[in-house]
């Protein structure tokens, strides 16, 4: 069974795949007005800007977290690598 959540912000929607972490600790100590494992939910998508909180997903190494921008600008897409 994937163990997926959403969280939604006011501009991001973010989404955590625990069955994919490898628990790198990357998203807490790069962001943690975002990710804060001492608070429930442990993800705020208003806790910053979404495109910094965008920014910050992509480095994920897991691609446990994704992230949806809600104007439609742009969600986690690997394809858009080529940059
Ligand atoms: S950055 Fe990704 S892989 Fe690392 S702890 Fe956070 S969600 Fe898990």
């Amino acid at each position: 069974m994937v163990k997926e959540k959403l969280y939604y912000g006011k501009d991001i929607e973010v989404m955590f795949n625990s069955d994919v972490c490898i628990h790198s600790g990357i998203c807490v100590k790069g962001l943690p007005a975002v990710f804060d494992l001492s608070k429930r939910p442990w993800v705020d998508p208003d806790g910053d800007t979404s495109e910094a909180i965008a920014r910050h997903i992509d480095t994920c190494p897991s691609g446990a977290l994704t992230y949806k921008l809600l104007d439609g600008e742009y969600s986690t897409k690997k394809e858009d690598e080529h940059a």
